[in-house]
């Protein structure tokens, strides 16, 4: 255990077997990612019990992530075949049924649009702006010309298009609650509402799914708290974020959004063409192994392949290539931070480590619970450090104080224990975590503390005298939050009890 950061890895064509999801899973994929855009929910659904099969053979807590289509607009077919535009020319976009020149799919849209707004075909490669309204129909002016073909994608920066849950994302939901997925990945999201309409049909539908919101819009820009709050994580997802807002400006909407998750504690994936030249090589360009240490740099939970695990020419390359490169970027930043060479990273108060953030325990309209269980983990940061202990191991029902210890990002390494199989896979989202599944119900402090014990030293992740930070709920029976911070010293002897309590219930 000595990568901090998760890797997410997109299955697809090029590892979707037996063989290559095992071989994934070793090489270091940590959260692996369905992509609702390509492919039938049937082949998904084998994959996906494939995925769950295979990860409990290798003793995993893998979480599978489906990620929605969203709201998407196409060009429809083109009647002539592909057809070049020139700057400077007219088109007429409408409905597949009349004579124009850029038939669209789902031709709602066009009445949505307003003079001089944007519509940008093909990731942005062909611009053009709309002149004049019509029934059912849009003219525009080719601003940026180039040749447009069949379904091609759609953006459009400017509009204020509300968010609607398509048909498809709605049978996709009901895909996902069917099939327990462990995170839902929402596309398009423009506000913190669009991602409570998700929530409320995934709850209509009797689940619970954390949300990851992608902040891929123009609009979802001005409103990166408010979707920040809403959500349970977010992706910058570069790759219509770079369409839609001025492609110089998406390495400082990285910072601002990771900075945004991390001062209230949100996991924050960066995603898309971070090793997009593995695709069909090798090895990677040196601007991208940059590229992955600096979303390192940055502060980012987890880092994700797309294509370059989906349908790449050496996937496993690509993980193993990510694994190594986080691992160096953390080692700077953990010299460099012991040492005080380097600012410490601005979305963290300064101080050696961070107390909590003021806004986090005055603005966010925690419960007395929440607040204690926050301060704890923050405490057990700190005591860690000052006591050189070697782990922070918590036992955590719901995995809120997992969220919560990932976001002082401890630098020992930390084991979440819950006896809920969801919430271990859960876990493994978030930064420097590793979630331990325990098979049965426990009911005594002490009893806890003798298996977490045993567990660690079974699997070598604790040495006999270590010293290790303990956290708990007490009572357990009740599942409170976590209020128990203990300073724990692994016992000398296999045979010893841990406890004087557990002794007694030998
Ligand atoms: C992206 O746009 O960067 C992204 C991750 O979304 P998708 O792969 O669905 O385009």
């Amino acid at each position: 255990m000595n990568r901090r950061a998760k890797i997410v890895a997109t299955l697809g064509p090029a590892t979707s077997d037996e063989r290559m999801l095992g071989r994934l899973l070793s090489a270091g994929a940590d959260v692996l990612r369905f992509n609702l855009s390509h492919g039938d929910l049937e082949s998904h659904r084998a994959t996906l019990r494939l995925v769950r099969r295979v990860a409990r053979a290798q003793h995993r807590q893998t979480p599978v992530l489906l990620d929605l289509m969203g709201p998407r607009y196409r060009l429809g077919i083109l009647p002539q075949g592909p057809l070049t535009l020139r700057a400077g020319a007219s088109v007429l976009l409408g409905p597949e049924s009349r004579a124009v020149d850029l038939p669209v799919d789902d031709p709602e849209f066009l009445d949505h649009l307003t003079r001089g707004e944007r519509i940008l075909i093909d990731n942005g490669l062909v611009e053009l702006e709309v002149t004049a309204k019509r029934a059912r129909s849009v003219a525009a002016r080719v601003v940026h010309g180039g040749v447009v073909a069949d379904r091609k994608g759609i953006n459009l920066p400017d509009s204020k298009l509300p968010f609607a849950i398509s048909g498809k994302d709605a049978k996709d939901i009901a895909f996902a609650v069917e099939e327990k997925a462990d995170f839902l990945a929402a596309s398009y999201i423009g506000r913190a509402r669009d991602v409570e309409a998700i929530r409320t049909l995934v709850r209509s539908l009797g689940a619970d799914i954390p949300i990851v919101a992608k902040l891929e819009r123009a609009a979802a820009v001005e409103h990166i708290d408010e979707i920040v709050e809403a959500a349970d994580a977010v992706m910058v997802a570069r790759g219509d974020l770079g369409v839609e807002v001025p492609l110089h400006q998406v390495p400082v909407l990285q910072k601002r959004i990771i900075a945004a998750g991390r001062r209230i504690g949100k996991p924050v994936i960066v995603a898309t063409q971070m090793l997009e030249s593995m695709m069909v090589q090798p090895r990677p360009t040196r601007a991208e192994t940059s590229d992955v240490a600096n979303a390192v740099f940055d502060g980012a939970d987890a880092l994700m392949l797309s294509g370059e695990t989906a349908a790449g020419k050496f996937p496993i390359d690509a993980v193993k290539t990510m694994a190594k490169v986080i691992v160096e970027a953390e080692l700077y930043k953990l010299r460099t931070f012991q040492s005080g060479e380097v600012p410490r990273d601005p979305a963290l108060p300064a101080g050696r480590f961070p107390a909590p953030a003021p806004r986090l325990l005055e603005g966010a309209n925690l419960s007395g619970a929440i607040e204690i269980a926050d301060v704890i983990a923050a405490a057990a940061v700190h005591a860690a450090s000052k006591l050189e202990a070697s782990r922070i191991v918590a036992f955590s029902q719901g995995g809120f104080t997992a969220q919560r210890l990932a976001r002082y990002r401890p630098i020992v390494p930390t084991f979440v224990f819950t006896t809920d199989a969801q919430v271990a896979r859960r876990i493994q989202l978030l930064w420097g975590t590793r979630p331990i599944h325990l098979e049965r119900e426990v009911q005594h402090r002490d009893d806890l503390i003798e298996i977490v014990e045993r567990e660690l030293l079974a699997r070598k992740y604790v040495r006999p005298g270590e010293c290790v930070i303990l956290l708990m709920g007490y009572p357990i029976r009740q599942k409170p939050l976590t209020n128990l911070l203990r300073i724990h010293r692994v016992r000398r002897s296999e045979s010893a009890p841990v406890t004087r309590a557990a002794k007694k219930r030998r």
